[in-house]
């Protein structure tokens, strides 16, 4: 049985009133591929931070990203933390980033002891807003960090030139969008420095893990070096500064090399269910959107969004998942904005308008969901989704 099959049957679940399968909206794509690289890296012995198939991963990754250097770290937090610590960024500085975004964007900038400024999203696509951005910058404004949300690059034809006119570090947050394409060219290629996560949801996984990667030698450097405990390459134990343990091992790189070898397939797979739940009907029955797009772009299928139409009322969203998790379908709400979140909340936030009031944020928010988007799930899988969603659907819009 391949690793795969294992694992569908651990998450398997039944839930009571109903026996079939619950579907969780994500799950690791694991083959025998993945299971023979990690023996072969446990049985080797090499198990902790050093390791042949850690600067394998790395270099396969950066090329993978049409850039140069990679450096892997514990996670992707991580990869923002040291990115902008090589940048040298820190108190006083204001860092820009959207704020429909995981936390784990502004959590960074808080570790670097700056300061985020959140900034409005663009409409369905949801991210980060060019005209907020122009808006947001002062003279203490340091950085740009873009997210690539849901698998959809951000607009660089705009961001590019506003970083590089007010002379801004420009650092890509690609933790959800590994291998999507702008205009023909990676996600990952356009900034200083762009980040990526292998968390286990992500579209490939090394359980935990992240890397950093970068054209810049001298970035390069300077992020391997805060990995390792700041230690002097030529001279063993001489840290000239504080430096942090953000190491990954042989063993999640080695789980991440199967996986890039994999990408095409896993891919090709989430694609093919996005298709599916495209062609359910419910699209042009309800108003509703699939993974909104931008024109020429090559989005990476990671989650599968549903958007509802602009006018639901709030209540509506609730219902309808409430009523997918009596059916044993799972779903999570998109984002909630992070200017909302308490440790947020006293930093500035700033629309397009140049207002405060974050509302194209605040209403993806309120009416984004994600439904189970594996790409190991069958056709049955998906058409018991869509049945269930377009039941919900019909009953609300009959209310
Ligand atoms: C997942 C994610 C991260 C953080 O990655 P971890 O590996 O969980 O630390 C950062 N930014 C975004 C946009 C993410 O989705």
């Amino acid at each position: 049985m391949s690793a795969t099959g294992r694992f569908k049957e651990r998450v398997s679940i039944s839930n009571g009133s109903d026996s079939a399968k619950f579907l969780p909206v994500a799950e690791p794509d694991l083959t025998v591929a993945e299971e023979e690289m990690l023996l072969t890296a446990f049985r080797s012995g090499w198990i902790s931070s050093i390791g042949k198939f850690i600067g394998q991963f790395e270099q396969e990754f950066a090329t993978f990203c049409e850039s140069r250097h990679g450096v892997c770290v514990s996670n992707g937090t991580a990869a923002l933390h040291l990115s902008l610590l090589a940048a040298g960024i820190g108190p006083g500085d204001e860092v820009i980033v959207p704020a429909l975004t995981f936390v784990a964007t502004a959590a960074a900038v808080r570790h670097a002891g700056a300061t985020p400024v959140f900034v409005d999203v663009e409409p369905e696509i949801g991210t980060m807003d060019p005209a907020a951005v122009v808006r947001a910058i002062t003279s203490r404004t340091r950085a740009i960090v873009v997210v690539h949300l849901y698998g959809n690059p951000a607009d660089m034809d705009s961001l590019m030139p506003i970083s590089r006119q007010q002379g801004l570090i420009l650092i890509e947050d690609a933790a959800q969008a590994h291998g999507a394409r702008y205009r023909g060219m990676k996600v990952g290629s356009f900034g200083d420095m762009a980040t990526f996560s292998f968390y286990g949801n992500k579209v490939i996984t090394t359980g935990e893990g992240g890397i950093v990667v970068t054209t810049d030698s001298a970035l390069d450097a300077r992020v391997r070096f805060l990995r390792d405990h700041a230690m002097d390459y030529e001279r063993r134990y001489w840290h000239p500064e504080v430096g942090y343990n953000y190491r990954i091992t042989n063993l999640q790189a080695a789980i991440g090399l199967a996986q890039l070898n994999r990408f095409q397939e896993i891919t090709e797979k989430r694609l093919k269910i996005l298709e599916m739940y495209r062609n359910g009907g419910l699209e042009d029955r309800f108003g509703i959107k699939f993974n909104p797009k931008r024109i020429r772009t090559e989005a990476t299928p990671w989650l599968i969004c549903v958007l509802l139409p602009e006018d639901v009322a709030p209540e509506i969203p609730y219902a309808i998942r409430a009523e997918l998790k009596e059916g044993g379908v799972d779903t999570r709400p998109y984002f909630i904005p992070l200017h909302d979140l308490p440790p947020y909340v006293n930093y500035r936030a700033v629309a397009a308008d140049g207002s405060s009031c974050l509302t194209v944020s605040r209403s993806l928010s309120a009416r984004g969901f994600n439904v189970p988007s594996s790409g190991n799930l069958t056709r049955q899988d998906v058409d018991r989704v869509i049945n269930t969603l377009g039941r919900a659907l019909e009953r609300v819009s009959a209310s």
